[in-house]
């Protein structure tokens, strides 16, 4: 028998792991099914280069609790270790200056498992004692048996062991008396070892007697030894990939498709990615892809280690190169995770190019459903982008789907403003904005249908990227101005008449919460609406923003300015000129006429100081007489406009086309046509 202190530095380096490793406690579990399984994993490789030829027997690794003993005991088939092993990998716990390293990574203890050969001893966080009974695979071999009590100190002795391979066994402390339930450990086992290579055995299967659950004589393995993931696709069928999705996310619908990552260079890496299907709000739970090193599971906390948008993903991700015991900082700073989150990006990249290309039509069925994946990608992630612009699908409002090539192509002939820029003119909602697509689809331009939760800023991302392309809604503007092919064709209203129709039109059109309307005149056509409401896309994408960020309330909460553009040369809107004109054209030329003149005599009074360098006089009286004379003009138009019930009328066809038209004004609309019938 020997006697010996463990290599560490640090005097006692169990009451440290105890107390850093608290909240982990858990992983020991982990750690030494792992070890066992690698154990038994590198006896099958010794067997199959011919470096063993003893009897491999049964390969599995069993966790027994006996309750009374009070232990838990890992027993694994591998490899075995003999003295010289035990003293090479369990006594010389090969670090220096461990306690400043637990100090300084205190906070996420599980960086220090592992990492430093401590996996092994993370069985004394919940142990008072652990002892190793071991055979070595080597031939001649003598059974070892290894005991401490969680001091420095450890016992190392021979034993007579039958079995080749190594035995663990924890003597449970009292804090950890959980680990003593047989539930508690499936649970566990459940968790991280769910994927195992070997067969991981622990208790019975159970079965319905009398009543109650009860064991079976059946030992109850708990993994699944070949993951679907570790298959190759070719030999899989969809309905292998939907139970396994439901296993691995119970009570969810149906993912619309999967992407089987499998690739051995430059690294290697295997998964099964499911783009489920997002319903209408982001109901986004960024714990629904698993990672894996060969088959033991380490986190569903992938943020940073896939790319961003791929967490609306769900599935497995299994990597060697995913180092097994760091924390998710640490994870995010590794290279070689860096390089993996890149090449993962860029083969779903290819999957999705590669499903466009074999079956265009497919991929535009599913197109609505995955494009809040694709556009989540694109605005997230630069390479992402590159690589999707060739699949990326612009949807018009008749359904047909181009891709930004096509489209370019389709609009280019109709769709260029005077300036040489491309305009791509867009709907959000088929409904509400009917009447302005109709008048768009009129005049030969193609509208797109813009619906999605992300593309208010994709349109922003395509302007920067798709040089001289504007986006425009459609009902940004009146139909002629959407696309602005020439200048400006005028109102063919001299500046009296522009005058009088402004208050005519202004003074009747009705208080709205949150609604300033600017209105103008513009000679359209005779065939077109006699008055439209437009918003601004300047305007509305800032509003359209604000709504989105918190901290722009400054836009959020100004009212929204429209433009109200009266048709003038529509003939209902023509007569209403000619008729103003001459029911009240002398009253209002008069007061014109004098306004203009006090104006001129203002401006003249007012030169002539600043030539003399004087003080411009106040001329208040003049001033006075410019507003009592506006409102004279206010209230002659005014009154005159009440009694015309078409004003209204076209007013509220526009209010109505554009939805601004509701409640009490809507009502006196309806009773206004009933009586006009
Ligand atoms: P790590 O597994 O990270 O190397 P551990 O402390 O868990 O660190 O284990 C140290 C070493 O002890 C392992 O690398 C292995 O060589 C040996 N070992 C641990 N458990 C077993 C086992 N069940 N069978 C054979 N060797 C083992």
């Amino acid at each position: 028998m020997a006697n010996g202190k463990i290599g560490v530095t640090t005097e006692n380096i169990f009451p440290v792991i105890k107390k850093f490793l608290y909240s982990d406690h858990e992983i020991f579990l982990r750690e030494l099914v792992s070890n066992a399984v690698d154990a038994t994993q590198k006896i099958r490789t010794l067997a199959s280069f011919g470096d063993f030829k003893g009897e491999l027997g049964t390969l599995d690794v069993r966790v027994d609790i006996d309750k009374e003993k009070g232990t838990l005991t890992v027993t694994d088939r591998g490899i075995g270790m003999d003295a010289e092993d035990v003293d090479k990998y369990i006594n010389q716990i090969a670090f220096s200056g461990a306690e400043e390293f637990l100090q300084k990574y205190k906070d996420t203890a599980n960086n220090i498992i592992g990492h430093f050969g401590l996996g092994f001893y993370s069985a004394f966080m919940v142990s008072k004692k652990v002892e190793i009974r071991s055979l070595s695979y080597k031939e001649g071999a003598k059974g070892v048996l290894w005991t401490c009590d969680g001091s420095p100190e450890y016992t190392m002795e021979e034993c007579d062991k039958a079995d080749r391979g190594t035995s663990i066994t924890l003597y449970i402390d009292d804090e950890s008396k959980e680990f003593l339930e047989q539930s508690r450990i499936d649970a566990l086992l459940k968790k991280y070892c769910r994927f195992l290579p070997v067969p991981v055995i622990s208790g019975k299967q159970q079965e319905w007697k009398d009543g109650k659950m009860v064991d079976t004589d059946k030992d109850n393995v708990v993994n699944a030894t070949e993951p679907l993931w570790t298959k190759k696709p070719s030999d899989l069928t969809d309905d292998d990939y939907l139970k396994f999705y439901h296993e691995l996310m119970p009570g969810q619908d149906d993912p619309m498709f999967w992407i089987h990552l499998n690739v051995d260079y430059p690294f290697t890496l295997t998964g099964i990615l499911y783009f489920p299907k997002i319903k209408n709000e982001f109901d986004v739970r960024k714990d629904r892809i698993q990672l894996y090193s060969n088959q033991v599971y380490v986190t569903d906390q992938v943020e940073g280690v896939v790319p961003e948008f791929m967490t609306l993903m769900q599935g497995v991700i299994d990597s060697p190169d995913i180092p097994l015991n760091v924390s998710r900082s640490y994870l995010q700073a590794d290279t070689a995770v860096k390089k993996i989150s890149g090449y993962i990006s860029k083969k779903v990249a290819e999957k999705l190019d590669s499903m466009f290309k074999s079956d265009r039509k497919a991929f535009e069925e599913k197109w609505d459903d995955i494009k809040v994946f694709i556009e989540y990608g694109m605005l997230t992630d630069e390479k992402f982008f590159e690589s999707a612009k060739k699949f990326y699908l612009l949807k018009d409002v008749d359904g047909k789907y181009f891709t930004l090539d096509e489209y370019h192509t389709l609009v280019e002939g109709e769709q260029k403003d005077k300036d040489g820029r491309l305009v791509y003119l867009y709907a959000t909602d088929k409904t509400s904005q009917h009447s302005y697509i109709q008048a768009a689809q009129d005049k030969g331009y193609s509208v797109l249908l813009l619906d999605g939760q992300l593309e208010p800023h994709m349109v922003g991302l395509l302007e920067q990227k798709l040089e001289g392309v504007s986006f425009v809604r459609v009902d940004s503007d009146t139909p002629e101005k959407l696309i602005r092919k020439t200048d400006d064709k005028g109102s063919g209203l001299n500046a009296d008449q522009t005058e009088v129709m402004t208050i005519i039109f202004k003074s009747q059109i009705p208080d709205i919460d949150k609604a300033q309307f600017m209105v103008g005149f513009e000679s359209i056509s005779a065939d077109a609406a006699p008055a439209t409401v437009t918003q601004n896309e300047f305007m509305r994408r800032m509003k359209d923003m604000a709504a989105m960020q918190p901290g722009m309330s400054f836009y959020g909460d100004m009212p929204a300015s429209y433009s109200f553009t009266v048709n003038t040369d529509q003939p209902a809107v023509k007569t209403i000129i000619d008729e103003t004109e001459k029911a009240i054209g002398s009253k209002t030329s008069e007061i014109l006429k004098q306004i203009s003149e006090i104006n001129d005599e203002i401006a003249k009074v007012s030169k002539e100081a600043q030539d003399k360098k004087e003080s411009v006089p106040d001329m208040k009286e003049q001033n006075d007489k410019v507003s009592s004379l506006r409102s004279d003009l206010d209230k002659v138009v005014t009154e005159y406009a009440a009694g015309l019930p078409k004003v209204k009328q076209i007013i509220d066809l526009a209010l109505l086309q554009s939805g601004l038209l509701k409640g009490a004004a809507l009502s006196e609309f309806i009773k206004r046509t009933a009586k006009l019938l």
